[in-house]
């Protein structure tokens, strides 16, 4: 029993791994995407599975399948860790829905279908909000109204979880240490971004929120906003509250300041002289500078930095920008490390530097794997 599957699902996607766990070996990976969007396309998530279980032909061995591990979004304060999942638990990620209202519906339909497809296999959830629950009341209290916070959940929960929780790890055993002896903080900077900050293992603060809004700038997602912007943009034009959402969401963030959600263009853009470009790769910047003064602030000291996902995995530039003028707090990068291209774990900082700063590529779906596998006893 050594195989693992992981199904992620997104609004309008299907990514799946199928691993061997032995060897920690990718038997078969793919996605599923447009799920639901034109005539012809494949119509729901349900129809998704199938496809997924038909592409898995030929890889998967039922009988050595130890476990399906689904990534959900959206645990609220009701999981604080991998769960194996039953009716009760299904109820749960329903009764959540209007915290995650696109993604936890798809990540149900696709636990349903799951459960029909592998009536046998124990299925887990893997909570994109569980490393957060660690976060103390100051950390995760919004000041707001009590009905706001008590009955219908406003608080901060944060995101990326999983990729926090690896990558924190590998950066402890990259020093050498247990994760129990080191502070870091973890830059996550992929379509979404997220900044962590990890003491002695356990998230402490996250810059996600509520929701996946808040925050750093990401490719569509403003991050953080003066609240009062959407009565504003209410008042003075005919956008309503659902609409403000969606933008906000969708249509701003470096999409909306240098013209693409995508770091390679903004970079080719700023390096041409493009203003837009520019202004996104400097608001871009600022905003982690930001949270790294504001998470040194609350971790007292930090070990490592580390930078994670597409754009911190492969954006010299980025890094760059996000830590200068940082010297004096003991955080520096050497140029060359820097710039040094690599799929590798490695550190950028130089010798002197008091701070380790660490390129670690995350990955989600052997974290994922490596959790459901230890819930059902397999690890
Ligand atoms: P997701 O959040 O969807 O998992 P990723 O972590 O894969 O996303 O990050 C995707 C983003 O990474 C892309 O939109 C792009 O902006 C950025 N990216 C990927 N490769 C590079 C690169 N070589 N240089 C700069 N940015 C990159």
């Amino acid at each position: 029993m050594n195989q693992v599957l992981v199904l992620n699902s997104g609004s309008s996607s299907i990514k799946y791994q199928l691993l061997d766990m032995a060897d920690r070996r990718r038997l078969a990976v793919g996605a599923v995407e447009r799920i639901g969007e034109s005539a012809g396309s494949v119509s729901d998530h349900a129809a998704g599975m199938d496809v997924v279980l038909g592409e898995l032909e030929g890889h998967l061995d039922r009988s050595a399948l130890a476990a399906v591990g689904h990534r959900v979004v959206h645990g609220g304060d009701r999981f604080r860790g991998p769960t194996r999942i039953d009716d009760e638990v299904c109820a749960t990620i329903k009764e959540l829905i209007p915290l995650a209202p696109l993604h936890n519906p798809a990540n149900l339909t696709l636990i349903e279908a799951a459960r029909k497809a592998f009536p046998d296999t124990p299925q887990v959830a893997v909570f994109d909000t569980a490393f957060h629950q660690t976060l103390p009341v100051p950390a995760y209290t919004y000041a707001v109204p009590a009905e706001w916070r008590d009955d219908l959940g406003v608080r901060r929960y944060g995101f990326h979880g999983t990729s926090h929780q690896y990558v924190s790890r590998r950066a402890a055993e990259l020093l050498g240490r247990r994760p129990e002896e080191v502070n870091v903080i973890v830059l996550h900077l992929g379509n979404g971004a997220s900044a962590c900050a990890v003491r002695q293992g356990r998230s402490v603060d996250t810059s996600m929120g509520m929701t996946p809004l808040e925050g750093l700038v990401m490719g569509t997602r403003s991050g953080d906003l003066d609240p009062a912007v959407s009565a504003y943009i209410a008042r003075r034009t005919s956008q309503d509250a659902e609409e403000t959402d969606r933008v906000l969401n969708k249509a701003s963030g470096m999409l909306a300041l240098g013209g693409s959600n995508d770091m390679r263009d903004i970079t080719r853009g700023a390096d041409a002289g493009d203003e837009g470009a520019t202004l996104a790769l400097d608001v871009y910047c600022y905003r982690i500078r930001k949270y790294i003064g504001a998470y040194l602030a609350v971790l007292g000291r930090i070990d490592a930095l580390v930078f994670t996902a597409g754009v911190g995995e492969n954006s010299p530039v980025v890094r760059a920008g996000a830590v200068a003028g940082l010297e004096h707090l003991g955080i520096a990068i050497s140029p060359k490390r820097n710039a040094a291209e690599s799929k590798e774990e490695r550190y950028i900082s130089p010798y002197w530097a008091q701070t380790a700063v660490l390129v670690v590529p995350t990955d989600e779906e052997i974290e994922i794997a490596d959790q459901a596998l230890t819930l059902v006893g397999g690890g």
